[in-house]
């Protein structure tokens, strides 16, 4: 097919690129890199800098679009939360636009965990509600709504995938942030001399070890489902799917499995709790292997903590 992937130069939507020209797809990647990096687009796949907001002639020919173009850092979301809505809600608006002036009917678009909230149970199914705690999670979470809409009233075929924690590398596709908030990328960074200890934040918790219990899925897991999700496109229907492991490790239980991975002693200082993070967060996934025949063939930790210290480190 072929697709337009938004946000290709980016961690997500880099893999996800890599492993659709691997499929044989026509891939144009549209990227502002804003946070992106040229060289993560990958070979095989053209590329247009620009914006989603004004898509020119990226969408030309294009039978679905894959939308990963967002900011997402809960933090600055919390001090600025309108650029989260004009970035998150309206660059996929202005998107959607563009799609249908060129009847383009088809999206897969990257969700997150963070529309859930604190939830009421574990683990989280799709039906469960959604109360977003942050304007992140809540410009995402209204982009679903909107794909609902349109999905109703255009007829729209749209999948959103709501991921849970992302980490792993896909090759020499890895995280490459400026800002760095994420767990396994931070620790990692202790291994390689960058900083001199990690933060733990928070370990009053009631979890087993007083620290966070999160979903670690290997982003070559994650990439795969977008392929199936492309084929699961139907026309007038927007499905929304969960994608973790349905395994939740603490802060104290990653830590661990970088340091046996990396040999390093990784010093560790207890902070305290960062605003915003809920105690547990792990998904349910039955549904899209219930639907989509997708499973976790990278689930290990050890193995999520070893592709990307082999990519950071080139072993
Ligand atoms: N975390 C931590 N130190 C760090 C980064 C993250 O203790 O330097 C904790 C964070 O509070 C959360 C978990 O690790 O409990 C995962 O955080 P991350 O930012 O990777 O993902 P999130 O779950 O917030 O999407």
């Amino acid at each position: 097919m072929r697709l337009l992937v938004t946000g290709g130069a980016g961690y997500v939507g880099s893999v996800v690129a890599a492993q659709l020209v691997e499929a044989g797809h026509e891939v144009t990647v549209l990227d502002d890199l804003s946070t992106g990096h040229e060289n993560a687009v990958p070979a095989g796949a053209r590329f247009v800098r620009g914006c989603i907001t004004d898509p020119g002639d990226a969408l030309d020919g294009v039978e679905a679009v894959l939308h990963f173009a967002a900011k997402s850092l809960v933090g600055e979301s919390v001090e600025k939360p309108g650029l989260y809505w004009k970035h998150n809600l309206g660059g996929a608006l202005a998107l959607l636009d563009a799609m249908r002036q060129q009847n383009v009917g088809k999206i897969v678009f990257s969700s997150t965990a963070a529309v859930y909230g604190e939830p009421e149970r574990t683990p989280i199914e799709e039906s469960d509600p959604t109360r977003p705690t942050n304007p992140y999670g809540a410009s995402k979470l209204a982009v679903d709504t909107v794909l609902t809409t349109y999905a109703g009233l255009h007829g729209l075929g749209a999948v959103s995938l709501r991921y849970f924690n992302v980490a792993g590398a896909y090759g020499a596709f890895r995280e490459r942030h400026a800002i760095e908030t994420h767990l396994i990328p931070n620790v990692l960074k202790v291994a390689t001399g960058e900083r001199e200890s990690v933060s733990v934040f928070g370990t009053d918790y009631p979890t087993p070890d007083g620290t966070c219990v999160r979903d670690y899925i290997h982003v070559a897991d994650l990439a795969r489902a977008h392929l199936l999700a492309l084929d699961a496109i139907t026309p007038g229907e927007h499905k929304i799917y969960n994608l973790g492991n349905g395994t939740g490790f603490s802060v104290h239980e990653m830590i661990e499995v970088c340091r046996e991975i990396t040999g390093h002693e990784i010093p560790s200082v207890v902070g305290p709790r960062r605003p915003g993070d809920p105690a547990v967060l792990v998904a349910s996934s039955a549904k899209i292997q219930r639907e989509l025949g997708w499973k976790a063939e990278r689930g290990s930790m050890a193995e999520i903590v070893g592709d990307a210290w082999g990519a950071l480190s080139g072993k």
